[in-house]
C-alpha cells in the first residue's frame, strides 16, 4: 500500500484539515448523478434484491420457530417507522433551524434477534450460506417448508461447518446468534471497542468470542486468517460482501410497502431524505441501494459518521476510497459509537455507491450522547450512540442553501419532505448501560 502524502491531500482537499481537526463537517458530493445513471455502477440490480427478499421469505417459517419473537411479523425481520414530532421541535430549538417537512424514525434499533441494523445483512448472509450447504448436500429443496431446519438433524449437519467474522459488536451479535441457532460452530473476532455485555451475550449463546486489543480492521484480518486455515470455515467479509449488501438492500422495497400502507406519498413533489449512520459502509450502502431501487430520484441519502471515524467521507471525498484510513491522516478512530468505529471504508461500497449518495457529515460523540437524552425525553425512545448520528441530518440539509439550490428544491417540495432518521441500534442495550449513556448527556 502506498503511503499518503498528507500535505498534498490537504492542499487538494481543504476539507481534510477540518477532518483532522475533528470538526463537525458537511459535504454534499457535486458528482452525484441521477439514479438511472448511477445504478449500473453498483454491479447488482433489482433482481438480486428480489432474490434476497424471496430467500428471506423462504426462511420465515424457520425464523418463527427458532426466534418466537419474530412471530408477530410472521418470521420477517422488519422494523417500524414512527413519527417523532416532539423531537423535531426540540431539534429545531437546539440548532436554531426550522425543519420543514416531517421527521420519522426507522427503528432498526428494535429489530428482533440482535437489536440493530445488522439483523438485516448479518443474518441474511448466514441464512444464505446455510441454505447453500443444505441444498448442495441434498437435504433441502427450495420448495420445502424451511421449518424443517429447526431440528436436531439439521443442527447436526451444520455443526460440521464453522463461521467466522470480525466485528465491533453488532455484526458479531447478528452472525453469532444466528449461526449458533442453526447449529454452526461460530467464532466472533472482536475489536477492543466492543462492549463487554455483547461479548457476554454471545458467549451465553455458545459463540466463541476472540478478543483483540486493536481496532476493527485487525479483528477482521485475524478472523480471515483463522478461516483460511480451515476449508469448512466460512468467513463473513464485512468489508466486501455483496451478500451482506443485498440483505440490507431488501429494506428499500419493504419501506416502500410500509409507506404505501401508511398512505405516505414519495415522489418528486414529496422528497424523502434518509440519514444513515455509516461504519464500513455495507449497512448504509446496502440500504441506500435498496432505497434508490424503490424510490429512484425521489430519495436523497446522506451518510453520518463520528468525527473520530470519518472513513467514508474521507475515502469518497478524496477518491482514495479504501486506499486511505483515518489513522493515516492522524485521526484516532476512537468513538463511543459502536459499529461506527471504522478507520478504513469498504472499497466496494464507496465505489459502488458514490454517485448515489448526496452527502456526508460528521458528528461528535458528545452530541450523540446529548441526542440520546433528548430523544428519550421527547419521545421515550432509547437508542445507542451510533443510532443518533442520523439525527442532525435534517438540520444539515435545511441549512445548506447551496445544496437545496443545486437540487432545485422549492419551498413547496420541502414542506412535503419526509426526513427519515435510520435508528441503527440500541434495542438490546442493558438498562444499566443505557443509564451510563444517558448520564453522559450535557443538555443546556
Ligand atoms: C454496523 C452499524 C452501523 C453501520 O453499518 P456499516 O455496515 O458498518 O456501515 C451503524 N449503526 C450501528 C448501530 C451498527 O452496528
Amino acid at each position: 500500500m502506498t503511503t499518503i502524502n498528507i500535505d498534498k491531500l490537504k492542499t487538494d482537499f481543504p476539507l481534510v484539515q477540518d477532518l483532522i481537526d475533528l470538526k463537525q463537517v458537511t459535504w454534499f458530493n457535486p458528482m452525484v448523478t441521477t439514479t438511472d445513471a448511477g445504478l449500473p455502477y453498483v454491479g447488482l440490480d433489482l433482481d438480486d434484491v428480489k432474490d434476497a427478499q424471496a430467500r428471506l421469505e423462504r426462511f420465515a417459517p424457520y425464523l418463527m420457530k427458532a426466534f418466537p419473537e419474530t412471530q408477530v411479523t410472521k418470521g420477517i425481520i422488519e422494523s417500524e417507522v414512527v413519527s417523532i414530532p416532539t423531537m423535531q421541535v426540540a431539534l429545531e430549538a437546539r440548532y436554531h433551524t426550522p425543519i420543514t417537512g416531517k421527521m420519522l424514525l426507522k427503528k432498526d434499533s428494535h429489530l428482533p434477534i440482535s437489536g440493530s441494523i445488522k439483523a438485516r445483512g448479518g443474518i441474511y448472509e448466514v441464512l444464505t450460506h446455510a441454505e447453500k450447504l443444505a441444498l448442495e448436500a441434498g437435504l433441502l429443496s427450495t420448495e420445502d417448508n424451511y421449518e424443517i431446519l429447526f431440528s436436531d438433524k439439521f443442527r447436526q449437519f451444520f455443526s460440521q461447518y464453522s463461521i467466522a467474522v470480525g466485528s465491533t459488536g453488532n455484526l458479531g451479535m447478528s452472525i453469532g446468534i444466528m449461526s449458533a441457532k442453526l447449529g454452526f460452530s461460530v467464532s466472533v473476532h472482536m475489536s477492543a471497542d466492543a462492549r463487554q455485555w455483547k461479548k457476554e451475550k454471545l458467549r451465553a449463546h455458545g459463540v466463541n468470542v476472540v478478543e483483540y486489543e486493536q481496532d476493527y480492521s485487525i479483528a477482521v484480518e485475524e478472523g480471515r486468517k483463522e478461516a483460511e486455515k480451515d476449508p469448512r470455515c466460512f468467513f463473513i467479509d464485512d468489508e466486501n460482501s455483496t451478500t451482506l449488501f443485498l440483505g440490507y438492500a431488501v429494506a428499500g422495497l419493504r419501506l416502500k410497502a410500509q409507506f404505501a400502507e401508511q398512505g405516505a406519498i414519495i415522489d418528486n413533489d414529496h422528497p424523502l431524505f434518509v440519514y444513515l449512520p455509516c461504519g464500513v459502509g455495507g449497512g448504509p450502502g446496502g440500504v441506500a441501494f435498496g432505497l434508490k431501487l424503490a424510490f429512484g430520484d425521489a430519495v436523497h441519502c446522506l451518510f453520518a459518521e463520528p468525527t473520530h471515524s470519518p472513513c467514508m467521507l474521507l475515502g469518497v471525498h478524496t477518491g482514495l476510497h479504501d486506499a486511505v484510513s483515518v489513522q493515516e491522516i492522524g485521526i484516532d478512530n476512537i468513538t463511543a459509537a459502536d459499529g461506527l468505529a471504522v478507520g478504513r471504508a469498504s472499497g466496494f461500497v464507496g465505489r459502488a455507491m458514490e454517485r448515489l449518495i448526496d452527502g456526508y457529515y460528521t458528528i461528535d460523540d458528545q452530541e450523540m450522547y446529548n441526542l440520546i437524552s433528548l430523544l428519550d425525553q421527547t419521545e421515550s425512545i432509547k437508542l445507542e450512540p451510533s443510532a443518533l448520528a442520523g439525527m442532525t441530518g435534517a438540520v444539515h440539509v435545511t441549512q445548506n442553501a447551496d445544496y437545496l439550490q443545486a437540487k432545485s428544491f422549492t419551498p413547496a417540495q420541502m414542506k412535503n419532505a419526509i426526513h427519515l432518521v435510520w435508528a441503527t441500534g440500541g434495542g438490546m442495550v442493558p438498562q444499566d448501560e443505557m443509564q451510563k449513556y444517558l448520564s453522559q448527556a450535557k443538555l443546556d
